[in-house]
Order: C-alpha cells, then sequence, then structure tokens
C-alpha cells in the first residue's frame, strides 16, 4: 500500500469532458496525485457551448467536504467553476481554519464558447472571500480585465493584489502572438514570466488543466514558481496531442503524458 498526495477539487461538471472537473481529475492523476473531485455545479454543455448550470446545494457541499476533511489528509485545493456565491462562502469557511493548505483559484466565469458559469454575485464572493485565502488565481486575460474592471494585465493585476489576493498567474493563451506569454504578479516583487510556444487556436479545458496541475505540484511539495513551471509543460505536452472529441474545441489529451498512452488519432 502507498499514498499520493491528494487535491482536494472543487469544480463543475462538463459532461463533454472537457473541461471542468474531469479535467481536473485527469491533470491530477496524471501528475501523481490522488483528486479527491466535488462537483459544484452540472452544466448543459457540449464542445462547443455552455447552454446552462445548476448549482449543488450548499449544505450537501459542506456535508462532502467535512466528511472528506475527517478521513483524508488535503495536500492542496483546486476551485474551477462554482456554482453559486453561496457554495463559494461555504468554502470559505470551510477553508478558514485550514489556511496552510495550498489553494489554487481557477476563477471560471465564462465558458470559451461565451456561455455563463458565474454571476456578478458569485464573481463578487470569489473576489471578496475567495481569493485572499488563495495561493494564486488563474484567469485568462478575459476574466482577469473582468475581475479588476481594466484593461492592462499588469494594473488588472496590481488591482487584484491590492484588493488582498496574495498571487496573480495572468494566463495568456487567449491573447495573439506566437508565444503565450503567463504572468506572475506578487506584492513588492518583480512579475515573473513565462514564455511558451502558441501552437495555434483555443483548446477546451486548458485553463482547468493548468489551475489543477499546479495545484498538484503544490500538493507534492513544490514551489509555486515551480509548480507553475511544470504545469505549463504538462499542458503544452496536453495541448501538442489534441483529442477531437466534437464539432468545437479540441481538447487538450491529459492522457498524452502517460506510459502506455497512445497518441490521439
Ligand atoms: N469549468 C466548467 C464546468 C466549464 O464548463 C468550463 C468551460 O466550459 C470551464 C471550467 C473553463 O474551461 P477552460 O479551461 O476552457 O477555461
Amino acid at each position: 500500500m502507498y499514498q499520493r498526495p491528494h487535491v482536494l477539487i472543487v469544480a463543475g461538471l462538463d459532461p463533454s469532458g472537457g473541461a471542468g472537473i474531469q479535467a481536473d481529475i485527469q491533470a491530477v492523476t496524471a501528475l501523481g496525485c490522488h483528486p479527491l473531485p466535488v462537483v459544484s455545479c452540472l452544466t448543459v454543455q457540449d464542445t462547443c457551448n455552455v447552454y446552462g448550470a445548476d448549482a449543488i446545494a450548499p449544505e450537501l457541499i459542506v456535508r462532502q467536504l467535512e466528511c472528506l476533511a475527517a478521513d483524508v489528509p488535503i495536500h492542496a485545493i483546486k476551485t474551477g467553476a462554482m456554482g453559486s456565491a453561496a457554495i463559494v462562502e461555504a468554502l470559505a469557511r470551510f477553508l478558514a481554519d485550514r489556511r496552510e493548505i495550498p489553494l489554487v483559484v481557477d476563477p471560471v466565469i465564462k465558458a470559451a464558447g461565451g456561455g455563463d458559469l458565474a454571476d456578478d454575485e458569485l464573481v463578487e464572493a470569489m473576489k471578496q472571500y475567495l481569493f485572499p485565502l488563495a495561493d494564486v488565481i488563474t484567469p485568462n486575460g478575459i476574466e482577469l480585465a473582468q475581475l479588476a474592471g481594466l484593461d492592462d494585465i499588469g494594473q488588472a493585476a496590481e488591482t487584484l493584489i491590492s484588493q488582498g489576493c496574495p498571487a496573480v498567474l495572468a494566463t495568456g493563451g487567449h491573447g495573439t502572438g506566437p508565444k503565450i506569454i503567463n504572468q506572475l504578479f506578487r506584492p513588492a516583487q518583480d512579475a515573473s514570466s513565462w514564455a511558451i510556444t502558441r501552437r495555434g487556436g483555443e483548446y477546451h479545458g486548458s485553463g482547468c488543466t493548468l489551475a489543477a496541475s499546479i495545484a498538484a505540484g503544490r500538493a507534492k511539495g513544490l514551489d509555486l514558481d515551480t509548480a507553475i513551471n511544470e504545469a505549463q509543460r504538462f499542458v503544452a505536452t496536453a495541448i501538442d496531442s489534441p483529442l477531437k472529441v466534437g464539432r468545437g474545441q479540441p481538447v487538450p489529451d491529459r492522457a498524452a503524458s502517460l506510459p502506455g498512452a497512445t497518441p490521439a488519432q
């Protein structure tokens, strides 16, 4: 018998299997950790867009969290689509006396197809209750601009930091140019940045995969910079062998780096 680091995941279910909690489970597993999945919402969705989402009752989530925490050590936590402001508040209460566990927050607001995954109340709850507890948040450019109300990446990140968010990894996957630039902003430090070759196109679930992979690294005891570096390598490998699932965006193949994985046809 042996143990793997445990990553608690609170995220939404995407039945297309491209994004959401399945992406997180696959990334965390491929990176050698054991996922503890708690579903925040169920979505109606294909590879093209999200057409609806229903949140799980916060009381049920609290029971799942308390039940798990009484039995299982938790080494890192990753959040994605949160379903409702009430779920965010319930999770923040659960985390209040577990501040030592690294928390990676992917502030999911919209699907790439434009479908909503968060209303204004939920966005405000994430900013107020979850961001201050996070090790890092991982917004893409669109999310970052909406969260801070500013288009400039640096200014937007500084604004969130001044509001109490400890670190912002601004991801550049939705931008243009030959390189994807991901930038990590922290208080009183120069930004660190990573330039990754852009493969072109959009990949359903790449943001989830990146954030979950960072959480896996943190669960394994890596420092934040190393966890981000390794997570970017994992996402790049997954995107290098994209899976065609439906008519919409291809899906990063989180199984691509597993021994014995056959290349996608
Ligand atoms: N979580 C859920 C449940 C989703 O449906 C989506 C997108 O559709 C996301 C998260 C975010 O996906 P991405 O990683 O493509 O930003």
